[in-house]
């Protein structure tokens, strides 16, 4: 599908960023490490709901080893600014165990929340934890975990699309689009 150069959602303009191509890229990139890394261990994925769904099914079609995937949900993001309380995880219901947890997120901004989250891991007593995130912006991050898998580096705006959403909206975009400040 042709990228419109801009989207309007609610009261927001966002204009093309990265399109479905670079996507899917940058995706078959991290499943090619994964593929390569993970072969022999005991993995059990964990999406973070709602915003790694698309992210989450597109690696894990690509994926050629045994493994395992459920979902969490937390949120931590009103509008377009972090508002800082991260909340609880919810769905863990899975045996992670011994296991070798890999995390998948969307997008990690300050690393409240994936720091948050594998603090919550850790209680569960996994083998080891792993983060995979889609985006990643750099600049914004505060965090002292590494980031294991990335798929784009991305610059501190806000974006949409590919699961990501704006109050709700554009997360069925096949493109990222970023704001028009
Ligand atoms: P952090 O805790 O790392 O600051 O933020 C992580 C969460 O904030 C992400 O999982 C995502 O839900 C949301 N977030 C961070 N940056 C963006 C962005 O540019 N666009 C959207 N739609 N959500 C974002
Ligand atoms: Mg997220």
């Amino acid at each position: 599908m042709a990228a419109n150069e801009k989207v309007k959602l609610l009261d927001k303009e966002f204009e093309i960023f990265i399109t479905s191509e670079k996507i899917d890229c940058a995706v078959a990139e991290v499943a090619q490490k994964m593929n390569e890394n993970l072969k022999n261990e005991d993995v059990i994925f964990i999406g973070v709901l709602n915003g790694s769904f698309l992210f989450a099914a597109d690696l894990y079609r690509k994926l050629e080893f045994d493994s395992q995937i459920s979902f969490v949900k937390v949120a931590s993001y009103m509008g377009t600014s972090s508002t800082g309380n991260v909340k609880r995880l919810i769905g863990l219901n899975e045996d992670v165990r011994n296991k070798t947890v890999i995390i998948l997120e969307d997008i990690i901004d300050s690393g409240k929340t994936i720091e948050d989250l594998v603090k919550q891991i850790k209680g569960y007593e996994p083998k080891s934890i792993q983060i995979a995130s889609f985006l990643f912006k750099p600049d914004a991050y505060l965090g002292t975990l590494p980031i294991d898998y990335v798929g784009i580096e991305i610059p501190n705006d806000f974006i949409v699309g590919y699961g990501l959403d704006y109050n709700g909206l554009g997360r069925n975009l096949p493109h990222i689009y970023k704001i028009v400040e």
